[in-house]
């Protein structure tokens, strides 16, 4: 099979690691299909990169931002012209199921396209000043060089949510892809070169975290990391952020649930489990882990909902047969069979599932069977700790009370979900909900790029992706006060 040769780009050109290392990537669907060889670079690529940036943050920020703007537009056009080329391969590294990967590149233009009108507006404000002659306003300053970091489960999407707000704010920018995803990552950075980005406004480092993400993290130049991943990397990447001042926006993990009320649209509700639990193999930080259940509804739901888990098709995503692709590796594979076991020590009922599938082709590759506990409580492992894997707990609750506290009851706060049809009951559960998102009828997935994302707790740090709350990560507000009165003035004392 061919074993294509990618690279790093890192000043302006493409090139190998310093050290002239490598690693492989392979199709988590199929352990034979290797989707090729890429550099392990190291704090010396790091540097480079660092260097590289530096030197073009002058010229981008005299670059106006409506012309920064349509180089994003291109990138949005481009992006849609070879949406179906580099799905493809989407779904070849990561195992999505060709519809999703179709939908994370979507999610990348939708970006491209909301962050280029942002070129026209950046906007700031003019606010009255309580002096006489006195004009006051505020501007947005770049940062300076931004160190992107992301995961595997969204390779176009989450890179684009970071590099697009970045370069638009007039930063520049060194992206450190997750290694189970960099091929995705690479044409990305090719597409916006192919638009006209200034080749040193962005490089590209592959490499593993504590290879490139710590040198990156470490690097006194970079002035604003922004991560994506799991809570644990997120807090100690915070951590040495805190001490040495660098801005840092964070986007953990989740504990995420579905609340399904007596009185919800059943059929609207098992639809909603379905895609929440088992999309993307419930490798998606937002995906639905818990299920609350009023108990009144709870065993034929539950009985419903087995029905569907077993028949639900799993293969290579780039089949269109396929319902759940595989786990992203081994490691996670083994991850998610040890949550089955600690499930089944802590006394849950183990449903459906809980083992590896490897009937056929599957058994190339990293497939996990869909899995169901019942008799969950609140405070079991599987019930608080983020498995990332196609596995729901099902917790039943007396009322709509019960299922609020339940829901909260995580260190976690990304995305909560209910459904009911009743207006009264939808409002007090928005308003109760501790989480940085909420549904209402929907499954707790489904991100849009106009609006902010992100979550409370152990889920992040206060910031919000995507939407104009992009913008207050990557830049930073610089007030002006304009005294054309001739004379001093003293505020609070004249
Ligand atoms: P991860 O292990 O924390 O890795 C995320 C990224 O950080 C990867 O690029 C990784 O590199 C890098 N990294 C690892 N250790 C590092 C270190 N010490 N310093 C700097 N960088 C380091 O997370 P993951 O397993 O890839 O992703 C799954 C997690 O992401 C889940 O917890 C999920 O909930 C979360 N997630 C959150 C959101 C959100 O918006 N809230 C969205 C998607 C995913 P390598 O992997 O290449 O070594």
């Amino acid at each position: 099979m061919a074993n294509p040769k990618f690279l790093n780009f890192i000043d302006g050109a493409w090139c190998s690691s310093k050290s002239g290392k490598t690693f492989s990537n392979i199709n988590p669907a199929n352990k034979d299909d290797i989707i090729g060889t890429f550099p392990a670079s190291d704090a010396q690529d790091v540097q480079k990169a660092v260097e590289s940036a530096a030197s073009s943050l002058e010229e981008w920020q005299k670059t106006p931002p409506p012309k920064r703007g349509e180089i994003l537009f291109r990138v949005g056009e481009i992006l849609q012209n070879r949406k179906e080329e580099l799905a493809q391969l989407m779904t070849r590294e990561m195992g999505k199921i060709l519809r999703e990967a179709r939908g994370d590149i979507q999610e990348a233009i939708d970006m491209a396209f909301y962050t280029a009108g942002e070129g026209r507006r950046l906007l700031g404000q003019t606010v009255p000043s309580e002096l006489p002659n006195k004009f006051c306003m505020t501007l947005r300053d770049p940062v300076g060089i931004c160190g992107l970091i992301t995961p595997w489960n969204f390779p176009m999407a989450i890179p684009s949510w970071k590099v697009f707000p970045a370069l638009i704010c007039a930063n520049t920018a060194i992206l450190k892809p997750a290694s189970d995803t960099p091929a995705s990552a690479t044409k990305f950075v090719e597409i916006l070169l192919e638009a006209g980005l200034p080749p040193k406004t962005l490089q590209l480092v592959h490499g593993t975290g504590p290879e490139v993400g710590t040198p990156l993290v470490k690097h006194p130049q970079i002035e604003l990391i922004s991560f994506t991943g799991s809570s644990q990397t997120g807090q100690e990447i915070a951590a040495y952020c805190s001490q040495h001042h660098k801005k840092v926006s964070l986007e953990m993990g989740g504990k995420n649930a579905q609340i399904v009320l007596e009185d919800a649209n059943l059929d609207l509700a098992l639809e909603g489990i379905v895609w929440g639990a088992f999309g993307t193999t419930g490798q998606r930080c937002t995906a639905s882990s818990r299920l609350i259940l009023q108990k009144k509804i709870a065993s034929e739901l539950t009985h419903r909902l087995l029905n569907r888990a077993k028949n639900l098709k799993l293969g290579s995503g780039l089949l269109s047969s396929t319902e759940m692709g595989p786990l992203i590796n081994q490691k996670q594979l083994e991850k998610v069979s040890e949550y089955v076991q600690i499930g089944q020590k802590e006394g849950a009922q183990l449903l459906t599932g809980g083992h590896p599938y490897r009937e056929g082709e599957c058994s190339k590759g990293f497939f996990f069977s869909p899995t169901i506990f019942t008799n969950v409580h609140s405070q079991m492992r599987i019930a608080q700790e983020e498995i990332f894997g196609p596995v729901l707990a099902i917790i039943e609750v007396e009322d709509i009370e019960e299922a609020i506290h339940v829901a909260n009851d995580t260190s976690y706060g990304l995305s909560l979900s209910i459904y009911t049809q009743d207006i009264n009951q939808a409002f007090h559960a928005i308003r109760a909900f501790k989480s940085g998102i909420v549904y209402v009828n929907a499954p707790t997935i489904g991100a849009e790029v106009q609006l902010p994302f992100g979550g409370i707790k152990h889920t992040g740090n206060g910031h919000r992706e995507a939407a104009q709350t992009a913008l207050d990560i990557f830049s930073e507000w610089k007030t002006v006060f304009i005294d054309h009165s001739g004379r001093l003035q003293k505020a609070q004392i004249d």
